[in-house]
């Protein structure tokens, strides 16, 4: 007999292929209205392991209709949306992807770095214009090598972005609640005075409530004009209208933003600064980290059902 497993958001298709081999699926992911009911009143009393996502919300009314539950294998590595705390009391593991991914997000946050100050859009629409030829070399940009780089948020993604920026010449400060061991970097416990110290500050924390505005329009103004802001975290990181605000005045010189308030129709006033570099929350698209967050997911559930550890457990 094969083990039940619910299927709220569905992994890549090989994947799938895999658990359809090996487990009896139940596919909330495909009902809708009235069918998702039906779903859960089959999967509830035999699934104790589910896949899932950080797009899915997971709370108390989910998790009441999913009673013999142990296991949630989240194919990504944010989980704003699923009630953490909630599962951690009724005994069911989360596990997600942060570890597969981390490269390529910390990748895209040197990138976005790189080219809201290098000015990297402008260059390329230069080039492709005829620009260059009629007018001459275009305006020049600002360096990055030897400078500041302030991370809020010093996690897996956070040191891996850590390292990249010290590999091309930057200085590393940190914000986080609590100080980490294990580096050099200066820590800061106050998030005004890492803005006031950096050059650059980066988001790398997860969302929620507890970083709701953390990058307020104080700590903006504390990094300054000359400053750029960086966030690959979430759009709810930062107080959203300050930072348009910040940009259209010149209060902070640029951004580079993969991640926004309201996704996938993010505010149209970013479009019109000249200022910003934007990315739509793709910095983990690549095709070789996608099929490594679904093989994880797809390992942590097997780790379950053979009694192995979970690879990757967050609770
Ligand atoms: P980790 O849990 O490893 O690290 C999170 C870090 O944030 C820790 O250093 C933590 O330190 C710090 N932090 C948490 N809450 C606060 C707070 N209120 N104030 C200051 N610092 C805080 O997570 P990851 O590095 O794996 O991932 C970070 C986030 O990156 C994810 O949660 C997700 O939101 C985002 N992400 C974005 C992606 C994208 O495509 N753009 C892809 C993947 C992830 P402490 O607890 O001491 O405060």
């Amino acid at each position: 007999m094969k083990p039940d497993v619910l299927i709220a958001y569905p992994l890549r298709s090989q994947q799938m292929d895999m658990l359809e081999e090996r487990y009896t699926l139940h596919r909330l992911d495909l009902a809708k209205g009235e069918e998702r009911e039906a779903v859960f009143a089959k999967a509830g009393p035999v699934c104790t392991a589910m896949v899932v996502n950080g797009h899915v919300t997971v709370d108390k009314a989910f998790l009441d209709k999913m009673p013999a539950l142990k296991l949630a294998s989240c194919s990504s590595a944010g989980y704003e949306p699923i009630d953490v705390n909630e599962m951690t009391r009724r005994g069911i593991t989360l596990t997600n992807t942060s570890e597969v991914l981390l490269d390529d997000v910390a990748d895209m946050a040197l990138l976005l770095m790189l080219a809201a100050r290098r000015r990297l859009p402008q260059g390329d629409a230069y080039v492709r214009s005829g620009d260059w030829g009629k007018k001459g070399m275009m305006p020049l940009t600002t360096s990055t090598f030897g400078k500041k780089a302030g991370i809020v948020g010093l996690g897996q993604i956070g040191l891996a972005i850590a390292k990249r920026c010290e590999a091309v010449g930057l200085t590393i400060g940190y914000h986080t609640r609590t100080k980490k061991s294990g580096n050099d970097y200066t820590y800061f416990d106050d998030p005004v005075q890492l803005a006031e110290w950096a050059d650059v500050l980066i988001a790398a924390t997860p969302g929620g409530a507890s970083t709701e505005g953390l990058i307020s329009a104080e700590v903006l103004d504390a990094l300054g004009p000359s400053g750029s802001f960086v966030n690959i975290a979430r759009g709810t990181v930062v107080d959203e209208p300050a930072l348009i605000k910040a940009l259209e005045e010149g209060r902070i010189a640029s951004a580079g933003l993969d991640v926004y308030l309201n996704e996938p129709n993010p505010d149209p006033r970013f479009a019109k600064l000249d200022n910003v570099v934007l990315y739509p929350h793709h910095a983990s698209g690549t095709e070789e980290t996608r099929e490594r967050m679904a093989q994880l997911a797809v390992d942590n559930l097997d780790a379950f059902f053979a009694g192995r550890p979970l690879l990757t457990p967050v609770n």
